[in-house]
């Protein structure tokens, strides 16, 4: 018999309160939602049991306050859905059928706060059930929470206006998964913007979702303060592509993921610059593979298209060999170090070192061979077809494959920066 205690001492509850207006499927939503939200917060006492629990106090309107457990005698309020309830109350919002959705708003609104903040911590206890709700926007959605023990408030007007786009548009879209996109989103403005800010306050929460695709995906945002409208393409066209070919990623990693991408661009141009007009707002990735690593993209301004050649070789190398144990952002640290050795070890100081060729177009080389710690050992040149294994020879032409590991070494010392990443990889 399920819930029976639970459904025993709520009526109990509500008859010394004299509360009867309510129908069963009002009682049994009120009743839900408590323990769900115990749930979500990982709260549901000594052996996780809800049968243990019993009903020991609730409002004026039935509303549950409080349960004990029967097992270890634990008392458990929720003042985070309390006060939540309450602002809807006061703001004339409440009704029971969105009240099953609270535990859900709650648990978006936390992970909106853990991706807003720096360290990915909720506030001085890192303790969610320290919060309470102090706003409500116009349709019931959180946008003002508190910490009780420090007082410190925190917006989160944001995450609702992505959730009235939503709703605006009648796109389900799995709560949970809202912040993350914001916080994808948000990652790619920054990091298309040189100085890094948002905008002109460089506040989170001055935006506003304005545009979603049919998907969900955040397409457009604008800046509430100065009018501002942001799009982020390249990230857009990225998760686009990933759900065509079925590859789940963690939408927060996808800005990293296309990071790797401007810095091994950069890293190949001769001038550090991405395509012509240099503003990764005008990339559009076209194929990733089955990792979900961009191998193709376009350039909107001059219809280019680029496929990463260097950088896909390097990384299915590294994973026939299993190697994990570089991180996807050294990767083009990596190369960028083997091409700085090939122009050296090249007599005509090119990437490729056939005289009758002499590429020195970094996105003409494929990676061939890689030795057990990572480091790229041969490579070839797509323009002449040529393999070439630059360290494994000495000067006086003798193959030294035992040294080539110290020669690597020494090389990246006298490189400077860019063999940084060695370091961390031995
Ligand atoms: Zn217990
Ligand atoms: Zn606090
Ligand atoms: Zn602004
Ligand atoms: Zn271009
Ligand atoms: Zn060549």
């Amino acid at each position: 018999m399920e819930r029976l205690q639970l459904t025993i001492t709520y009526e109990d509850k509500l008859k010394e309160r004299n509360i009867t207006a309510l129908t069963t499927f009002e009682k049994q939503a009120l009743i839900s939602v408590f323990v769900q939200q115990l749930q979500n917060q990982n709260r549901l006492c000594c052996d996780k049991d809800e049968n243990d629990l019993a009903v020991t106090e609730v409002d004026r309107f039935g509303f549950v306050k409080e349960v004990s457990c029967n097992r270890c005698q634990s008392i458990m309020q929720t003042p985070f859905l309390y006060t939540y309830k309450e602002k809807l109350r006061q703001k004339h919002l409440t009704s029971i059928l969105n009240v099953k959705h609270m535990p859900n708003v709650l648990s978006a609104v936390v992970q909106q706060l853990r991706n807003q903040s720096i360290n990915n911590r909720l506030c001085c206890d890192n303790d969610e059930n320290d919060l309470v709700v102090t706003d409500v926007d116009w349709l019931g959605f959180v946008t003002e929470v508190t910490c009780q023990k420090c007082e410190q408030t925190t917006q989160t007007r944001f995450l609702g206006t992505y959730k009235h786009k939503l709703e605006q548009e009648s796109i389900a879209f799995n709560d949970k998964d809202m912040p993350n996109v914001l916080s994808a989103v948000v990652q790619q403005l920054r990091n298309q913007c040189t100085n890094k800010r948002l905008c002109c306050d460089n506040d989170e929460n001055d935006l506003v979702v304005t545009d979603v695709d049919s998907d969900g995906f955040v397409t457009e945002v604008k800046c509430d303060k100065c009018q501002h409208n942001m799009q982020t393409p390249f990230l857009h066209t990225y998760q686009q592509r990933l759900k065509q070919q079925d590859i789940t990623l963690d939408y927060k990693d996808l800005p990293n993921s296309l990071s790797v991408i401007v810095q091994q661009l950069r890293n190949q141009s001769t001038n550090n610059r991405l395509c012509c007009d240099n503003d990764q707002n005008n990339l559009a990735v076209t194929d990733v593979d089955s990792d979900g690593l961009v191998t193709a993209f376009t350039c909107q301004i001059c219809k280019q298209t680029t496929q990463m050649h260097f950088l896909r070789t390097y990384k299915e190398k590294l994973r026939l060999k299993e190697i994990t144990k570089l991180d996807k952002m050294d990767l083009p640290n990596v190369l960028s170090s083997t091409v700085l050795l090939l122009r050296r070890h090249s007599i005509t100081g090119t990437t490729c070192d056939k005289p009758r060729c002499c590429s020195n177009n970094v996105n003409d080389l494929t990676v061939e061979h890689v030795d057990s710690f990572g480091f790229v050992t041969e490579v070839k040149c797509s323009q002449c077809n040529e393999p070439w294994k630059p360290y494994a020879t000495t000067q006086n032409g003798h193959t030294k494959e035992s040294s080539m590991n110290l020669t690597l070494d020494q090389e990246i010392t006298s490189a400077g920066t860019d063999g940084t990443a060695y370091g961390t990889m031995l």
